[in-house]
């Protein structure tokens, strides 16, 4: 059978930094200028190669007038729109219950009022989802989750980052030790794909700044792996110093220094070795077409 990959776009901006704080004015041409210049060079190269995306927005981005306009034109060429909660809390994990609950239904609220858009897909802030949310997800009719993952060293990292960077304790909790789809409870688990490099997830944020190096993680990943989810994110392709008048601090997000033109061509590289060895669905039609899963 062939394999099977999807590209997913999470929203993130520079606002989301998790050790910046910004004005609200601040925040809004963060966001603003991010969407229309990192969209638009990221759907050049996917619309060069006719393929279909899943991009889960931050939803309280659609408070801005301009993000809801170019969410509209992706949502128009087919492209799947999925909720990457409401506020973007990388503790998410650690919320309560009912604070969940607020989360997934200000999401659903405001993707039906601006883009008339039922979400069929999750993707935590933060890259890990526990049985709690999920029956909140599946109780608000979503299908599929797509949270979770495997790498132990990622979270790791992630401990650290939060100690060091926001001297909070931060409590990790896995899900699924696989990469592969699977169901758990009543909705659909797809993974994020470990890569061969020490099990990092398949992030273009990872390995752009890799170069060569990080296409041969990306060959050794797409060979070996029979599913595939790589994540791609919005502050990727824009600079800091795009962004006019602006501090933007340094944070994870921007420490690393490769070209907007070498980000680029390694996305385009990246999309021509997927579309080489798998087919690329949305999520939502892979939840839809995989006769194989039991549904
Ligand atoms: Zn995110």
């Amino acid at each position: 059978m062939n394999k099977i990959a999807t590209i997913t776009l999470d929203s993130d901006t520079f606002a989301e930094e998790i050790s910046a704080e910004y004005s609200t004015d601040e925040k809004e041409k963060i966001i603003t200028e991010t969407y229309k210049k990192s969209i638009e060079r990221i759907f050049d190269v996917l619309n060069n190669h006719g393929i279909k995306i899943t991009f889960f927005i931050i939803s309280s981005h659609l408070e801005y007038s301009d993000c809801v306009k170019i969410t509209q034109k992706i949502l128009s060429e087919g492209n799947e729109i999925g909720d990457h909660s409401y506020s973007h809390d990388r503790k998410i994990i650690n919320l309560k219950e009912s604070e969940f609950l607020k989360e997934i239904e200000n999401s659903k609220n405001i993707l039906h009022k601006k883009l008339n858009v039922t979400p069929s897909g999750f993707r935590s802030p933060g890259a890990e989802i526990n049985e709690s949310m999920i029956k909140i997800l599946s109780s608000k009719n979503y299908l599929y989750d797509s949270s979770s993952n495997s790498s132990f060293l990622y979270s790791k990292l992630k401990k650290i980052y939060f100690a060091s960077f926001r001297k909070e304790k931060y409590n990790h909790y896995k899900i699924t030790n696989t990469d592969l789809p699977r169901k758990i409870n009543s909705i659909y688990e797809f993974p994020l794909t470990a890569s061969c490099f020490l099990g990092l997830p398949l992030f273009n944020f990872f390995l752009s700044p890799l170069g060569k190096f990080g296409t041969g993680i990306l060959n050794r990943t797409i060979e070996k792996k029979e599913y595939l989810n790589y994540v791609i994110h919005l502050h990727e392709f824009i600079s800091d110093n795009e962004i006019k008048g602006i501090h933007i601090k340094k944070g994870l997000m921007n420490i690393f220094n490769n070209t907007i033109k070498e980000k680029i061509n390694f996305l385009n590289e990246a999309v021509k070795r997927f579309k080489n060895l798998s087919e690329i669905k949305t999520l939502k039609d892979f939840y839809y077409n995989l006769s194989y899963i039991e549904k």
